[in-house]
Order: C-alpha cells, then sequence, then structure tokens
C-alpha cells in the first residue's frame, strides 16, 4: 500500500477506500503503517452504532438513516457486522438489497464486516475500519450488528450513541434484556410501529429503563417510535441522536468513551501480538524447548510462561 494510495483513499477513491478496508478487515502488516499515517485525520466522524435482534429491522432503518443524514449532505459509511457470519465482505453484501438504493452513490460507503485473517477477530478488525473511514472525512459512520449477544454489545461499544432496536411482540424487549443490552443502549427504537402491540411495547421498555438507576446529570435514553418500510419516525431519530451527541459533548462524555474505546483497542492488538508472538511463529521453537523442559519436571510452567513473554516483547 502506498502513500499514493492512501492519498487516493483520502480523496474519496472509493475503490483505494474498498483496499484500505480490506487491510483492516485482514489485520495485513501494511496495516501498522496505514494506521500510523490516518491517526492524525481521526477523531471528526460521529459513530452511531446498531443492535437488535435479526429481523426487527437494522438494516432497513440503517438505509433510512442513511438518507436522512445524506439529506444533510454529510457522506456517510456504513459497517455491517455480523459476527456469527462465515461470509466474506462480497457475499453477505449482496444480500443486503436494501441498501442498493445508495450503491451508486459516491458519498456512501458500506461494507459488511469479516473477520477473514484478523488475529483479534471483528472486535479487533472494525475499530481499523472504523479509523479508516473516519480519517477518509465520513461524518457519520453508522455500524449495525447483526444478532443479539456479547460480540454485539463489544462493537456496540464502539459507537459514540448507541441505538437499540426492538419490534412489537415475540418479548423483544424482554429478550434484549437478557442479553445485557439494554444497559448499552442510549436510544431505543421501537421499530414496525404499523404493527399491533407498538405502544405495550414503549410501555415494557420504559418500565425496564426506569429500573437502570440514573444519577442526575445523566443521560435518560429516551424511545423513538418508526416504521423504517416508511421512512417515518426517522426525523425524529435523527434529532434524537443529536440531543445524545450535545449531551455527550457538554457532558464530556465523548472524550470517555473515546478514551475507553482506545484502551480496548490498544490492549486487543496488544494481546493479540504478543499471543502470536507467543504462540511460536513458523520455525521458533522457543515454545517447544521449554514445553519439553516443563514436561520433564526441569521448570515450572509460570517460570517457563515468564521466560517466552519476556524473550517474545524483546
Ligand atoms: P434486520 O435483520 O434487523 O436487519 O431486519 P431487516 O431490516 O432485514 O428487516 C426484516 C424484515 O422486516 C424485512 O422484511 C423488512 O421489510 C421488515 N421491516 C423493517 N422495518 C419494518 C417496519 O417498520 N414495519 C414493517 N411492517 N416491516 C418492517
Amino acid at each position: 500500500m502506498t502513500e499514493e494510495a492512501i492519498e487516493r483513499a483520502l480523496a474519496g477513491d472509493a475503490r483505494a477506500l474498498a483496499r484500505l478496508v480490506s487491510l483492516a478487515e485482514d489485520g495485513a502488516p501494511e496495516l501498522r503503517a496505514v494506521m500510523k499515517a490516518l491517526a492524525p485525520l481521526t477523531g471528526g466522524a460521529r459513530v452511531v452504532g446498531l443492535t437488535g435482534a435479526p429481523g426487527v429491522g437494522k438494516s432497513t432503518l440503517t438505509a433510512a438513516l442513511v438518507r436522512a443524514y445524506r439529506e444533510r449532505g454529510l457522506r456517510v459509511g456504513v459497517l455491517a457486522v455480523d459476527p456469527t457470519s462465515p461470509f466474506t465482505g462480497g457475499a453477505l453484501l449482496g444480500d443486503r438489497v436494501r441498501m442498493q438504493d445508495h450503491a451508486t452513490d459516491p458519498g456512501v460507503f458500506i461494507r459488511s464486516m469479516a473477520s477473514r485473517g484478523h488475529l483479534g477477530g471483528l472486535a479487533a478488525a472494525t475499530p481499523q475500519a472504523l479509523r479508516v473511514l473516519d480519517a477518509a472525512g465520513f461524518g457519520v459512520v453508522l455500524i449495525e450488528t447483526v444478532g443479539v449477544g456479547q460480540a454485539e454489545v463489544e462493537v456496540a461499544s464502539l459507537a459514540d450513541t448507541t441505538l437499540v432496536l426492538v419490534a412489537p411482540g415475540a418479548g423483544d424487549a424482554v429478550q434484549a434484556a437478557k442479553a445485557g443490552i439494554l444497559e448499552v443502549g442510549d436510544i431505543f427504537v421501537v421499530n414496525k410501529r404499523d404493527n399491533p402491540g407498538a405502544q405495550e411495547t414503549v410501555r415494557n421498555l420504559r418500565t425496564m429503563i426506569a429500573m437502570a438507576a440514573r444519577g442526575p446529570g445523566e443521560w435518560k435514553p429516551p424511545i423513538v417510535m418508526t416504521t423504517a418500510t416508511a421512512g417515518e419516525g426517522i426525523t425524529d431519530l435523527a434529532a434524537a441522536v443529536d440531543a445524545h451527541g450535545s449531551w455527550l459533548d457538554s457532558s464530556g462524555e465523548r472524550g470517555r468513551r473515546r478514551r475507553a474505546r482506545a484502551r480496548e483497542e490498544v490492549a486487543a492488538i496488544a494481546v493479540a501480538t504478543l499471543r502470536q508472538r507467543v504462540g511460536g511463529l513458523p520455525g521458533d521453537s522457543r515454545l517447544d524447548e521449554l514445553a519439553a523442559r516443563v514436561a520433564a519436571g526441569e521448570l515450572d510452567p509460570y517460570s517457563a510462561a515468564d521466560e517466552l513473554v519476556a524473550t517474545a516483547s524483546a
């Protein structure tokens, strides 16, 4: 990856940008130099995460939000993350019919993330892809996670503002509570407002949110109702995201969240790097030698591990 290619990506060349995101996905060795070059350019993008059970309407709502932000003249990046999917970016993206509206818009970059070769998996690859889009000047990056589970909560923690989606019926609100995603919600979206039971779902959610103790000055997550398929409620939702953004700035929470995110990022890279070195590179027999000594009772496993870490990080 040449400097010129980075320049092209930053200038908005979609193919060059796609290549940089692929580097992030692969955890390619060139990524180090790229990240060094991009670091001073990051920090401007608003990062909005969307999470919720499959079928709740995340992709439809993402597409509607993309439209709303495009109308404001912002360039929008979308990272669709499915921690459980074995598919590579292209295959999954092909299924995302609702995004095709935006497929030819140069102000929109859409990518389905797959972990491919990345050591730390999607949890490590996604922040790097986010950095690429941030540096390239995307005003908003939407991170859509598929499914409800610990991996999604981790990805959601990348966002400045996290939207938790539920749909009426099917005990979705209760499911969300069980999966531990209510705590990560800055804004709750009851989508499929046109379906029966939407008001009841709002009431259930309100009760559950009220149980989470929040002190004075803390953000009180609003509940917004949408019909994503008809584009209804999207203006209200975008306004709620704006309000949360203002609160993040006035409370200092944006800085805190971003430092916490950076902390996770650095720790994840450090652990992955160490694991790679300690795990024994091809042709590296240190681990074998130490293991043989431990097996023979010549050395205890803690001393052996210390020795391995000391030489690995040297
Ligand atoms: P995801 O799996 O969470 O990304 O959900 P999708 O966006 O793929 O939507 C799942 C299904 O619900 C699709 O058939 C959508 O057309 C439909 N859907 C999404 N939003 C709404 C809505 O507001 N009302 C209704 N009735 N259907 C919706």
